[in-house]
């Protein structure tokens, strides 16, 4: 492995850091949960309140372009995840879109009765599959299996498969192509959990075929604390989708406000109510970052920094256990280590200037984001954490006390 200053000299996305807005004295870790402040985001937020809002009030929504901004920031984030323009919808949560695309999924597979997905996904996705399937009640319900019992658990009762491509604790990843194939081989529909993929590497949701897709706005992508979320229904089935959620945004003509529902042509029909301006302009801003970025080339870096943090840790902190796969190809943008005290030792972590998180039981959890972060961050973080470990700075009862966000 290259010295890390001779791989900073060497790094084609080095000037992307000034796009950023990052805080001194801290190295920040935690990009897979919340995204950092892109410079020049506060400015435009200072014009959407005073000049959009404060000025132009209701007028906006024509003048102001409000009412076509989901659409626009759609476009921007279709281009990451590899899907048309058109497929993509954005608004609500990630945990609301779960709702909408599984409700959809089931309604084009009605012989089927079983929502297959992986024990280890993230809780809301299965507590969503859970609460529809009682809602719909008739047979359906909610099957788990681990990743690496996942090919056997598909077989002809399931209709939809909602997985999480990259695992939020071990950052372990499914190769989306193949296991939708599989999917598809059995008559069932794929949906892609993409919050820990899209802004984190080049994702082809068209060309692996997927069906459906979900994903964050605030994680990878920098769009603001719960900035609105997205999702992607393959060209194929949007014409076949009556949404469950049928709210008057996505009515073919919402302000003819006619007593009956008829969904819009595309992928509009998956809107649902009033979009939250105020952060999806904020989101629409923060995409601005990745204008011109080679998605190949923030995979690549971000192996090289996984590899690095992986190297480092490994050889400084012998007591922690790595959770990630070591081959980077199978693996997301993100470094697990466990250690029975990890809340602890990640407090202490932060205290000391590098903010990661931790993620119950035992996981501490360090998110690579490769257009903001250097090599030489890299060592340093491995540095302090060793400094951590060896003087035992974690062995205090202030950092053991849980937050209520951990
Ligand atoms: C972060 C995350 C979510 C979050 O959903 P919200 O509705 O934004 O709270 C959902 N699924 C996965 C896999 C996540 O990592």
């Amino acid at each position: 492995m290259a010295r890390a200053d001779e791989a900073d000299r060497l790094d084609p996305l080095k000037a992307f850091r000034e796009r950023f807005a990052l805080p001194e004295g801290v190295i920040y870790l935690d990009g897979n949960s919340l995204g950092v402040l892109p410079a020049g985001l506060s400015a435009h937020m200072k014009d959407v309140v005073e000049q959009q809002w404060g000025e132009r009030l209701v007028r906006g929504w024509n003048d102001a372009g409000w009412i076509d901004l989901p659409a626009r920031v759609a476009g921007k984030i279709a281009r990451l995840v590899g899907a048309k323009k058109d497929s993509v919808a954005v608004g609500d949560s990630t945990t609301i879109n779960v709702f909408k695309v599984l409700s959809a999924a089931l309604s084009l597979r009605p012989d089927r009765r079983v929502i297959l997905s992986d024990r280890n996904n993230f809780p809301t996705d299965l507590y969503v599959a859970d609460g529809l399937a009682r809602l719909l009640g008739q047979g359906y319900e909610l099957k788990l299996a681990t990743a690496d019992e996942m090919e056997d658990a598909i077989d002809e009762n399931v209709a939809a498969v909602l997985l999480t491509e990259v695992d939020y604790r071990t950052g372990r990843r499914y190769d989306m192509a193949a296991m939708t194939k599989h999917i598809h081989d059995k008559g069932a529909l794929a949906i892609w959990d993409l919050c820990h993929s899209a802004g984190a590497f080049p994702v082809h949701l068209d060309a692996a075929g997927a069906d459906f897709a979900i994903g964050c706005g605030y994680k990878y992508l920098n769009g603001g604390p719960g900035a609105p979320a997205f999702l992607y229904i393959a060209e194929r089935h949007v014409a076949h989708v009556a949404p469950a959620l049928s709210g008057w945004m996505g009515h073919q003509t919402p302000f003819a406000f006619t007593e009956n529902y008829t969904p819009a042509d595309g992928i509009a029909r998956m809107m649902v109510g009033t979009p939250p301006i105020l952060s999806m302009s904020s989101l629409d801003r923060a995409l601005d970052a990745f204008d011109g970025v080679d998605m190949a080339l923030v995979r690549e870096k971000s192996q090289q920094l996984c590899d690095r943090f992986i190297a480092e840790v490994e050889q400084r902190c012998p007591e922690l256990e790595l959770a990630t796969p070591r081959d980077h190809d199978q693996r997301g943008s993100q470094v697990s280590f466990r250690h029975p005290e990890g809340y602890a030792v990640m407090q202490a972590l932060i205290a000391n200037g590098v903010i990661g998180d931790f993620r119950a039981p035992d996981i501490l959890r360090f998110g690579m984001t490769p257009l903001y972060l250097s090599h030489a961050d890299i060592v340093t973080a491995a540095e302090i954490l060793e400094r951590v470990m060896r003087e035992r700075l974690w062995d205090q009862e202030i950092y053991r006390k849980r937050a209520k966000v951990t």
